[in-house]
């Protein structure tokens, strides 16, 4: 079972110089502090939301561990997008919770997702789960792992207010209702961190997400993140500029920037084209080298949007556009609109402001009354456009997400053969697209020893968005360089596979 320990990182440079005053009073009861250990499922917005209850752990005087076997307190950052990531996050609950009889935990705190899902039912059927947190509260992991007094962790100082037109009419069209969800509570999340929340980096030192903007808005009738991350809603401007300036400070070098819908940025504050605006003020910020977003809404990229990134050097020529499908049919029950048409004309357009752009997409296959014609159509329109990068998703049914009640569902073994057919379709696409690579130079962003084997070193070119995408594998350089993880080299393609490409430093 997969279970992705988190390498932990130092607190933050400027978190460790605030006075003492100004951290979180540990628990008067503890007398040595608390090893506390994470294991963060899912995306990398849960992955920040992990971080930020790790500064705030940390802050308040927490010991991280990486050995969940060492740990006082366990605490299960969960997923609950689909149904395997559901299951993963129980068989990891399950797991854990193992480790309160033949290990040293007294604790185990399951938060996230799963948590806004089914709240009640994780406290009845799993007893030796202690406490829960959910996406809006994570300032109570304080409470929950016992790591400071309730005093300290009950009122958020973070939750912001703002929201979009469309979500308070969808808000009224009961688009966040979680009534027939057993457990939960009322409030919808609204917590968002901000520059002076803590955090304890997960990733490599030279890498970070920033969450930029929480909650969505739309309507996708397969998706309940709505109702488990709330109300879209932005950071500040100027917060996220701070908190990019104190990362590239403490050396960072690429910053990813992420939310539910990152192309809504700013909407909430009357803000037009601030995805855009921040892009530019990111890339003005002379340590950072990489800058780039992930999950736009294909009709949220404006003209602005492509300029930006074609005019900025820092700015990755990368989009990540998540389709979901291309058969106008199945996006009208999808309720997101456009169809491979209109995708084609923005997609022409994309390619022509900005030279040599990466294109990643997905899709979900099988979704409910998905007719072979309309498959056929997606498989079409994926071997005309030729994506870089392309993720297929099996439709899940998720019961609260408007597709939960529409008729005609596939059978999982067809869902199944339409996925590998689809991704089939991409492998040799990929191919042919890796080959031409061959011969041509890129910067290199030098990761360290491979996963795979110690005889390689890994990389990613700007092509190449952290933990999604394929890898490039360095087998060579010069014979009187000692190659550092975390430093940008110029590399030549010396060979393709399907999707990873072997590389030479030059
Ligand atoms: S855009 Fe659609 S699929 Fe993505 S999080 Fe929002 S509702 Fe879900």
């Amino acid at each position: 079972m997969p279970v992705k320990d988190l390498t932990v990182g130092p607190l933050l440079e400027a978190e460790k110089e605030k006075p003492s005053r100004d951290r979180d009073p540990v628990h008067p009861q503890l007398a040595r502090p608390q090893k506390v250990g994470f294991v963060s499922l899912g995306c990398p917005k849960n992955l920040v939301d992990s971080e930020v209850m790790m500064g705030l752990l940390a802050r308040a005087g927490a010991e991280l561990t990486r050995r969940a076997e060492d740990a006082d307190v366990i605490v299960v950052n969960t997923c609950s997008f689909i149904e395997s990531a559901q299951q993963e996050s129980i068989n990891t609950i399950l797991e854990m919770a193992g480790l309160k009889t033949t290990g040293k935990a007294k604790k185990l705190v399951v938060a996230g997702c799963l948590v806004e899902r089914f709240r009640d039912q994780i406290r009845k059927d799993i007893p030796e789960v202690d406490a829960v947190v959910g996406t809006g509260e994570l300032e109570n992991i304080l409470a929950a792992t016992g790591v400071a007094s309730p005093a300290s962790s009950t009122n958020s100082p973070f939750t912001i207010l703002t929201s979009r037109p469309e979500g308070d009419a969808r808000a009224a069209q009961g688009r966040f209702s979680r009534e027939s969800w057993d457990g939960a509570i009322g409030d919808l999340p609204n917590y968002l961190y901000d520059e002076e929340t803590p955090r304890v980096l997960a990733t490599p030192r030279h890498m970070a997400y920033i969450k930029i903007a929480e909650g969505c808005d739309h309507p996708c009738t397969f998706c309940i993140i709505p109702q488990l991350r709330g109300q879209f809603r932005s950071r500040r401007f100027a917060s996220v500029v701070a908190e990019a300036e104190r990362l590239a400070q403490s050396g960072v070098r690429e910053i990813t920037l992420i939310g539910q819908d990152t192309t809504c940025y700013g909407e909430d504050f009357g803000l037009k084209d601030g995805l855009a605006l921040l892009l530019e003020k990111l890339a003005a910020i002379e340590d950072l080298r990489w800058v780039r977003f992930l999950y736009a809404y294909p009709n949220k990229i404006t003209g602005k949007l492509m300029e930006t990134i074609a005019s900025h050097e820092k700015i990755c020529s990368y989009m990540d556009v998540p389709l979901q499908h291309a058969s106008a049919s199945v996006l009208k029950r999808m309720k997101r609109g456009g169809g491979a048409d209109v995708f084609l004309g923005s997609i022409a357009k994309m390619r022509q402001t900005i030279p040599d752009l990466t294109l990643r997409t997905s899709f979900i296959v099988g979704f409910p009354g998905e007719t072979e014609k309309e498959f056929e159509e997606l498989c079409d329109f994926v071997r005309e456009v030729q994506f870089d990068w392309m993720g297929t998703f099996s439709y899940s049914d998720q019961e609260g997400a408007a597709a939960f009640d529409l008729d005609k569902k596939l059978s999982p073994r067809e869902i199944e053969r339409r996925r590998k057919h689809l991704m089939s379709i991409q492998r040799q696409i990929s191919k042919k697209k890796k080959k031409k690579l061959i011969g041509r130079e890129f910067d290199l962003l030098l990761e360290g020893e491979s996963e795979e084997t110690e005889l390689l070193l890994e990389g990613r070119t700007p092509m190449h968005a952290p933990e999604i995408d394929g890898k490039v594998f360095v087998n060579d350089f010069p014979e009187d360089s000692k190659p550092e993880p975390g430093r940008f080299y110029r590399c030549e393609i010396t060979e393709a596979h399907d999707y990873d490409l072997v590389a030479r430093i030059v």
